[in-house]
């Protein structure tokens, strides 16, 4: 059996089939909440990499950098129906803000670690990876901190991942020299609440034997039920699953014209395609024609050649580039009075502030709102 991840294991509880679809489908996307997990942890990856530096993140600079992999994520998420993802852009935010919080009184001295990967050998051969976001050292125990990003979880209302982390306890008892107890630390980035609980290691023993066991029932698994549920509406494998299919068949276009439309459409966003990348190889073409030009135009002392039916003009100027980093462009701009008057308004990543509710309000208030749907083809081999 591969090494399984804990983000697998839970993936087959809520749904086996889901679960499968996520591992063998070439069409694989993440659901919004993930989406926004997965950037709410790259960014604290980030924010500990500097801080550990000394250099300790501001809460701009930390959202900045939530912006960046929420980005980068979003185009590999599927919606669910009804959900939007400004919503979770923004709960993203806010639990970037308490991350900020939490982190505030804390120079980075004492993190052991950070944004680790490890692997924990378990019972009867088997394996999983674990993921700690950080690790650090309070005396002789070493704290395993996880930051919470799930909404609807709350210290009061108890710890739902408790196995993963017992596992992670265990991973730090072996792989940390010099370390006597484990503390186990959960951090909840939707309510500013922490909990802590120390560990002993009978309950880690029993963590493993229980998670071995369950892997063992997974991996004889070969049918992967679907376990339809209220939530397969926000499945981001519901396109390709039949259980799901069959609930919606009624308000499925025909098939037969959905399969030539789909067609037609790969077809012209082929030829788009392969008509932009004809365009930059004649631009290339071009420039290297133009360099010939002017070198003739400079050994026959003319600023025009004239050929069969054609006049070309050289015209030699002066052009400015500003380095790619505005930062001191602006700052001295500003320093000197001039930003007002010379600076331009990025206008490309004020639309995306005011989409993600985080412009000025009375700019926001300007702008039309219009719905968008955006597309994108990909080949599905076999
Ligand atoms: S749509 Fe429902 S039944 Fe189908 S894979 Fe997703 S969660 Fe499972």
């Amino acid at each position: 059996m591969p090494v399984m991840s804990f983000d697998d294991i839970r993936k087959y509880r809520r749904c086996p089939r889901a679960y499968r679809l996520s591992v063998v489908s070439d069409d694989w996307r993440l659901s919004l909440s993930e989406c926004m997990d997965i950037s709410l942890r790259r960014t604290i990856a980030r924010a500990d990499g500097r801080r550990v530096l000394g250099h300790p993140v501001l809460k701009d600079e930390a959202l900045a950098m939530f912006r960046d992999e929420w980005d980068e994520c979003v185009q590999d998420s599927l919606a669910g129906d009804g959900q939007d993802p400004m919503e979770y852009f923004r709960r993203g935010a806010r639990c970037i803000e308490r991350f900020v919080e939490f982190t505030k009184n804390s120079d980075g001295s004492e993190l052991m670690s950070f944004d680790v990967r490890g692997v924990q050998n378990l019972p009867y051969g088997r394996s999983v990876r674990i993921r700690v976001d950080e690790v650090y050292r309070r005396g002789d125990s070493a704290v395993i901190c996880k930051y919470v990003t799930e909404p609807f979880e709350s210290a009061s209302a108890g710890i739902t991942d408790e196995d993963e982390s017992l596992v992670s306890a265990l991973w730090a008892v072996y792989s940390l020299p010099g370390i006597e107890r484990v503390v186990l630390q959960w951090r909840y980035l939707s309510t500013g609440e922490e909990r802590e609980c120390r560990v002993r290691k009978q309950s880690m023993d029993e963590a493993v034997e229980n998670l071995s066991r369950e892997m063992a029932d997974m991996s004889s698994d070969k049918s992967f039920p679907p376990r339809p549920s209220e939530s397969c509406s926000l499945c981001p494998h519901r396109n390709l699953c039949d259980s799901y299919q069959t609930t919606v068949s009624d308000s499925v276009p025909d098939r037969q014209e959905m399969d030539r439309v789909l067609a037609e459409y790969a077809d012209l966003d082929e030829k788009i395609v392969a008509l932009s990348s004809r365009v930059e190889m004649l631009k290339g073409r071009r420039e290297a024609l133009k360099e010939r030009i002017v070198a003739y135009s400079d050994s026959v002392r003319r600023d025009a050649v004239y050929g069969d039916g054609v006049v070309v003009d050289i015209r030699r100027y002066k052009r400015a580039e500003l380095p790619k980093d505005k930062t001191a462009v602006i700052s001295r701009l500003k320093e000197t009075g001039q930003y007002g008057s010379l600076s331009m308004v990025n206008y490309s990543r004020l639309r995306s502030d005011i989409i993600r509710g985080v412009a000025d309000p009375e700019i926001a208030k300007m702008a039309t709102i219009i719905p968008d749907i955006r597309v994108r083809v990909r080949r599905r081999s076999g």
